[in-house]
């Protein structure tokens, strides 16, 4: 499954703002953003003004970059959105926040999406009881998402536990941190999604 493998601060710093897709370095001085606050390359720090269509596609990118999907991908991503019922952008966020790999994430399993979607891609995570080892997974509506029974007793797996017991978890999930598991109780609403987009700019970029 492809995904981006370059440099990740490179991608902050293109968005002028920050993902967070380092973790807990994200929240330190080191932050590329903080330190240098151009875009990357040889013409990051020339002051061009936006277009109307460069505004609409670097607010897709940076969702993209937030979820860590390819455009191919997250198009499919956009026209299943556009083909559910109701809101197009708020569909769209949904479905990556159900991604498998963001609900471990929203456990608190990985300090960032991109180290949740390793441990489920090494097939630590089962979703009603059977293994899943595909980050793009749609959970659903009543699915229990836990740590595979094996991996539980893992030390690794027990200082992230530790870490997911002082993360807040959105209130469409119901996480057990003792019992490594998250049952998903409702389907996330755009108030429980905590980034900072504006959608509608992805949908009129895609409707162009
Ligand atoms: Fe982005 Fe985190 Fe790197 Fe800062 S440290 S630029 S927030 S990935």
């Amino acid at each position: 499954m492809a995904r981006y493998t370059g440099a990740v601060c490179k991608l902050c710093r293109r968005e002028g703002s920050k993902l967070y897709l380092k973790g807990d370095r994200c929240y330190t001085d080191k932050c590329a953003v903080a330190r240098r606050t151009y875009a990357p390359g040889q013409h990051g720090q020339s002051k061009k003004k936006m277009s109307g269509y460069g505004v609409q596609l670097r607010e897709k990118q940076k969702v993209r970059r937030i979820y860590g999907i390819l455009e191919k991908q997250f198009r499919s991503y956009f026209v299943e959105a556009d083909r559910l019922k109701g809101v197009t952008g708020e569909n769209l966020l949904r479905l990556l926040e159900l991604r498998l790999d963001n609900v471990a994430y929203r456990m608190g399993f990985g300090e960032s999406r991109a180290q949740a979607r390793q441990l489920v891609r090494h097939g630590h995570f089962t979703v009603n009881g059977k293994k899943v080892n595909i980050p793009s997974y749609q959970v659903k509506l009543n699915d229990l998402v836990a740590v595979k029974a094996g991996s539980k007793n893992s030390e690794a797996f027990k200082a992230l536990a530790e870490n997911a017991a002082g993360r807040t978890a959105p209130q469409w999930l119901s996480v057990n941190a003792e019992m490594m598991e998250a049952r998903v109780i409702a389907l996330p609403v755009r108030e429980d999604i905590d980034i900072p987009i504006e959608e509608h700019l992805i949908v009129e970029l895609y409707s162009r």
